[in-house]
C-alpha cells in the first residue's frame, strides 16, 4: 500500500463522491482548514482568482479549489497535480484531496521532502463538468459546452469547430482557450517559482472502456518532446515483446556495441523515461495494477490509436510526439512548452473506484518520492 493511503480516511471520504459540488466543495474547504491548523508543514487553501484577482466563477457560477502544501522558500520545485481535466472524471477529485489530508498529517518522511517541495494541487479543474458529469468542448471562440460524457472515442480532435477542452490548452491564440482554461493557466504560469512536475489524473468513464479494459490496472502516459528526427528514428524500432526479443533485449542493453534494434534500448537513455518506470514499479510494488501488455492488442483496436505508431515502452505511452505530430498539445505539453516541467498523464479504467483512488494516490507518492527525492524502483 501506498503510504499516502489511510484506509480510515478513503473509507470515510468515498461518500463525498456521491454528493453535489457545492456539498462537496464545502467539505473540502471545511476539512482542508482543520487539517491546515494542525499541520507541521505550511499550506493553504484558496479559490483560482481571475486575471483581476477575484474569484473566478466559471459560466455556471462555480469556484475551483485550490489547495497547496509545502516549503514556500522550495517554489523553483513545484509539483502540480489536476484532476477532472474531463470534468466527469471525478474519481481523482478525491484522490488529490486525500494526497493533501495525508500530507498534512505530517509525519518525519513527509516533512523532510516538503522541505525541499511545494505542491499545487487542483482536484477539481471543471466543475461545470463535474457537476453535470460529462467533459467540456471549446469552439473557436474559446465558449465552452458540455455534452454527454464522450461523443465518440474521436472526442479529443477537432470536428466542426468544438475540441476537447484538454486539447483546447494548447490552442496557439489565447482568445481561442476560453475563460476557465486562461484562468488556470495564468494563475499557474505566474507561479513564484517553477513548475518542475504536472501530472493530469484521469478515469475512463466510456461504456467502451466497461468491456476493453475492465480492470486494467494504471496506466501512464508521458508526454516528451523529443525532435522529430528522434521520433521518427524510435518509430522505426520495434519493441521487445516475445520471449526471445525480451533475451535479446536484455543481453544488447548490457553490451550496448551495435545500433539499437529495440526501442527501449533508446529510451531508456532518457531521464524522463527513467523517472516514469521509476513511478510505475513503485505502484506496482505498492501490490496494485499496472496497465498489462496484453491489453495493447486490444488498444490497437480503437481507430483514435490506430492511425498512429504509439512508442510504447514497458507499459508507458510516450504521447508527447504522438500529438506534436497531430498538432495537438494537451494540458501536461501546455506546461511542458512553457516551463520545461516533465508532464504525465494517467489513466485508470474501469473498476472499483477505490482501486482507481489507490491506483492515484501511489502514482503521487511514487512521483513526489522518483521527482524529490530521487528514489528509484
Ligand atoms: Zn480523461
Amino acid at each position: 500500500m501506498p503510504v499516502l493511503v489511510d484506509p480510515a480516511l478513503l473509507g470515510t471520504h468515498l461518500g463525498l463522491l456521491e454528493r453535489g459540488y457545492e456539498d462537496f466543495l464545502e467539505a473540502m474547504e471545511t476539512l482542508a482548514l482543520e487539517y491546515l491548523s494542525r499541520s507541521p508543514v505550511p499550506g493553504r487553501f484558496l479559490f483560482l482568482p481571475d486575471a483581476t484577482g477575484n474569484e473566478f466563477r466559471t459560466a455556471g457560477g462555480r469556484r475551483i479549489p485550490v489547495l497547496e502544501i509545502g516549503n514556500p522558500e522550495a517554489r523553483e520545485n513545484t509539483l502540480v497535480f489536476e484532476a477532472t481535466c474531463h470534468g466527469g472524471e471525478k474519481v481523482h477529485s478525491l484522490t488529490l484531496f486525500l494526497a493533501f489530508l495525508a500530507l498534512c498529517q505530517g509525519g518525519s518522511e513527509w516533512e523532510t521532502l516538503l522541505e525541499r517541495a511545494y505542491c499545487v494541487f487542483l482536484p477539481v479543474m471543471d466543475p461545470d463538468g463535474w457537476h453535470k458529469e460529462t467533459r467540456a468542448y471549446v469552439d473557436r471562440s474559446g465558449e465552452e459546452v458540455r455534452t454527454p460524457v464522450v461523443v465518440s472515442m474521436n472526442h479529443i480532435r477537432n470536428f466542426f469547430g468544438w475540441e476537447d477542452a484538454n486539447a483546447a490548452f494548447g490552442r496557439k491564440t489565447v482568445a481561442t482557450r476560453g475563460r476557465r482554461i486562461q484562468a488556470l493557466q495564468q494563475y499557474l504560469l505566474s507561479q513564484p517559482g517553477n513548475i518542475r512536475v504536472y501530472s493530469s489524473l484521469h478515469e475512463t468513464v466510456t461504456l467502451e472502456s466497461e468491456y476493453v479494459y475492465k480492470n486494467a490496472g494504471i496506466m501512464i502516459f508521458l508526454h516528451e518532446r523529443l525532435a522529430p528526427e528522434e521520433y521518427e528514428r524510435i518509430a522505426r524500432l520495434r519493441y521487445h515483446l516475445t520471449f526471445c526479443e525480451k533475451v535479446e533485449y536484455f543481453l544488447r542493453s548490457r553490451f550496448p556495441f551495435f545500433p539499437p534494434k529495440y526501442r527501449g534500448e533508446v529510451l531508456m537513455h532518457y531521464p524522463s523515461v527513467q523517472k516514469t518506470l521509476a513511478i510505475r514499479n513503485f505502484i506496482r510494488k505498492c501490490g496494485l495494477p499496472i496497465f498489462q501488455d496484453a491489453f495493447e492488442a486490444a488498444f490497437r483496436e480503437i481507430p483514435f490509436f490506430m492511425e498512429r505508431d504509439l512508442p510504447v515502452f514497458e507499459g508507458i505511452y510516450l504521447i508527447g510526439p504522438i500529438f506534436q505530430k497531430a498538432g495537438i498539445a494537451l494540458a501536461p505539453d501546455f506546461y511542458q512548452y512553457h516551463t520545461g516541467c516533465t508532464g504525465r498523464t494517467i489513466e485508470t479504467f474501469a473498476q472499483r473506484k477505490e482501486l482507481r483512488i489507490l491506483q492515484g494516490l501511489a502514482f503521487v507518492e511514487g512521483t513526489l518520492r522518483v521527482e524529490v527525492k530521487g528514489e528509484r524502483f
